[in-house]
């Protein structure tokens, strides 16, 4: 399902740094999402190739938004628990690290489960700070770079202490306003309890191993390509974002939950290029070994409306704490994952 040489990678580049999950207890919540799934993977790869000690992953996840594929389990350090942490009772423990990756991040989907994206950006964060307080366990975020919303153009490449251009009422409030308020709950649990708190903000994180039902921008235009569709760009094409593959973004996560300073929040993403939409339907073009065509169209009304026109992180904050550093270019994530995609949508029929 996901490339072993992306995995391989993973592993080359957090060296010495891994050591530090020798031994250690994890509750992964959101285990049978994209991000989750590499978490599986590359904690069974270390177990297996790299720690002097084997760790242990408790995966939770409710299988229900955007996770219907089976999560298999590659070893025996690792036990699945099918749970929505918003109301059903949690493992136990005890755990060193508490890694929540449990979300609806897809536009498309959080704009049809709106009060399921809050409740687990709120409630659910909430609750397994609690279960963090309560074991000693550290503790990371999956924030979003959502939670700028629409930033003003002066603000872009856009630092962490950007405070957001965001509305409480709009068609992406569930999404932004949720995982602003988990933001919140780190800080808090950090300040008032001490729980060493983590976030990350990731920046358009693309695949291999992103479902072909996925809805995001870099899945749909393969999907498209894979059925000889033209790809369509919504819109003017005008709006920009940054695209990190996920190689890079598993190794500024896992920098993140071992290097974080307590209580920081962390932007991870790839800067260049900041890239509009039309350019990347030329950008699949170019490095697509199959033809394609693209045009511009309307927003479907299933995309929330009011997206942000630019999105570009500056990750100056996560070199110098994480000595976090991109290294793979758009062109060849984008030919990675195009690769697997039109392997894996093909047989998805
Ligand atoms: N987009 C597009 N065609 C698609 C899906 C998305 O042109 O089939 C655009 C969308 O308008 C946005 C960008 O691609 O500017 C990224 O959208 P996505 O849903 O991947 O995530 P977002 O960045 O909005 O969270």
């Amino acid at each position: 399902m996901l490339l072993d040489t992306d995995i391989d990678e993973v592993l080359a580049r957090l060296g010495t740094a891994a050591q530090g999950f020798s031994g250690a207890r994890v509750l992964l919540a959101g285990g049978g999402g994209f991000l989750g799934r590499y978490f599986i993977e590359i904690f069974h790869r270390l177990n297996t190739d790299v720690l002097e000690k084997p760790c242990r992953i408790a995966v939770l996840d409710n299988f229900k938004v955007g996770s219907k594929v089976d999560v298999s389990v590659p070893g025996p350090d690792i036990e699945i628990h099918s749970a929505d942490i918003t109301a059903d009772p949690l493992p136990e423990g005890p755990f060193d690290w508490i890694i929540h990756a449990a979300g609806i991040a897809s536009p498309y989907y959080y704009r049809a489960y709106p009060l399921e994206t809050l409740e687990v950006a709120t409630a659910g964060t909430k609750r397994l700070l609690e279960l963090a307080n309560s074991r000693r366990a550290r503790f990371l975020y999956f924030s979003s770079s959502e939670i700028y919303g629409d930033p003003d153009p002066a603000h872009v490449p856009t630092l962490e202490s950007y405070r957001g251009n965001v509305a409480t009422l709009g068609p992406r409030a569930c999404y932004d306003e949720g995982k602003r308020v988990g933001e919140t709950y780190c800080h808090i649990f950090h300040g008032y309890h001490g729980v060493h708190t983590n976030i990350v903000r990731p920046f358009n994180v693309f695949g291999p191993g992103m479902q072909q039902q996925d809805y995001r921008v870099m899945p749909n235009f393969a999907s498209q390509i894979v059925n000889g569709a033209p790809l369509r760009v919504y819109g003017d094409g005008g709006q920009t974002r940054t695209f990190c593959y996920i190689v890079d973004a598993m190794v500024g996560f896992l920098l993140a939950a071992l290097r974080g300073v307590p209580g920081e929040a962390y932007n991870i993403g790839n800067p260049r290029p900041e890239i509009s939409m039309g350019e990347l339907a030329a950008r699949f073009q170019a490095v697509s070994p199959l033809p394609v065509s693209y045009q511009l169209t309307e927003y479907p009304d299933s995309y929330p409306a009011d997206e942000p026109m630019r999105r570009c992180p500056n990750i100056e904050k996560a070199e110098r704490q994480l000595d976090f550093s991109p290294s793979v270019d758009l062109d060849d994530g984008l030919k990675r994952f195009l690769t697997w995609a039109i392997d894996a949508y093909r047989r998805d029929g």
